[in-house]
């Protein structure tokens, strides 16, 4: 293979560029060339491609977001949008693609591959950590730091003020960034999609919390648990507590990555270059067991996302 592009695409995600440039430079490394799409599919469509060189991605793997900008594209949902895209990448005798983004990302990438051929490379870019064949996303470890360092700061003002906070943490239908910042937080009690809601619980929990001389509380909620305003009012209505409520919202998804997804970032990336070099595609790339695989994109999205039950009950006995 002689050219490849790579693209981000959907929700931004810390160590998105930590990838970008691994890419680059691997492909600069086996004399590939490298375009860089701009705004996802939406740019590939419109045929937004520019030729990247090692240089052009100095001074980048500290820094969140993404240097080539990221989009959602209701056009390459379309099969004619996607011909758009395959055409684009043809017309400058492009071969390979690599793609950055999240599970709607990976199935458009196979879309890609099994529709016009295209040798596209996934790799699993979102803060979310809801793809069940990689034991990491690129992304998760930053945004659960950046929550640890918001429930940090709120333990603060809660202690000084003998109040109980519900804080709103991101994820979508997934409670991972939940679970962990909630752990890694000391959370009083932890809500996430993948187990019922009981608000009597949590309010006994609270309850007893302030009777064995607790100063403070924290209740972190997955934004797919269950509505902000409907747990405030469940439990202001079960408690005599003074609640308050914060959305650490898009802070999560933006910083400067972790340690962790740098070195996720880069080794993904150089390997989606390899594999593209050994003319494969159709594949997605991830971590399993502290080794990075390779598995058909379709097989990978198949695999249900792993909660750790385990986790979720040693937070439980941790917050007692
Ligand atoms: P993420 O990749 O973070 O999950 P989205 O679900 O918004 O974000 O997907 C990003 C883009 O990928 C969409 O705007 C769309 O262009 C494309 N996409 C998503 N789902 C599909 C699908 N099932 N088939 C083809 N393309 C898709």
């Amino acid at each position: 293979m002689k050219r490849i592009a790579v693209l981000t695409s959907g929700g931004d995600a810390p160590g998105m560029n930590a990838a970008i440039r691994a890419v680059v430079r691997t492909a600069n490394y086996h004399h590939i060339e490298v375009y860089g799409v701009e705004r996802g599919y939406e740019g590939l469509i419109e045929g937004d491609l520019k030729m990247m060189s090692r240089r052009s991605v100095s001074d980048t793997i500290q820094r969140g977001g993404t240097i080539l900008k990221t989009a959602r594209s209701e056009a390459f949902t379309t099969y004619d949008g996607r011909r758009k895209a395959a055409e684009a990448l043809s017309d400058r005798g492009v071969e390979g693609l690599v793609v950055i983004g999240g599970d709607g990302s990976l199935r458009g990438a196979n879309d890609l591959y099994r529709e016009f051929g295209v040798k596209v490379i996934g790799l699993p870019g979102t803060i979310d950590n809801d793809l069940g064949y990689t034991d990491r996303t690129i992304g998760f470890d930053t945004a659960v730091n950046t929550a640890i360092s918001a429930i940090n700061c709120l333990r603060d003002t809660m202690s000084s003020h003998e109040r109980v906070v519900v804080v709103q943490v991101m994820g979508r239908r997934s409670g991972e960034i939940a679970l962990h910042a909630g752990l890694a937080g000391g959370a009083e009690v932890i809500l996430v999609p993948e187990k019922p809601v009981d608000y009597d619980e949590v309010a006994s929990i609270l309850n007893r919390g302030k009777a064995v001389g607790k100063t403070s509380g924290i209740v972190v909620l997955a934004e797919g648990a269950a509505p902000l305003e409907e747990t405030m009012k469940e439990l202001s209505e079960r408690t005599g507590l003074s609640l308050k409520s914060t959305v650490l919202g898009y802070i999560q998804r933006g910083g400067s990555p972790t340690m962790a997804d740098r070195v996720l970032a880069s080794r993904l990336g150089v390997r989606a270059v390899e594999l593209l070099k050994e003319n494969k595609g159709g594949l997605a790339v991830g971590v399993k067991n502290g080794a990075v695989v390779a598995l058909p994109i379709g097989e990978a999205l198949a695999i249900k996302p792993f909660f750790d039950e385990e986790l979720y009950e040693q937070a439980k006995i941790l917050s007692l």
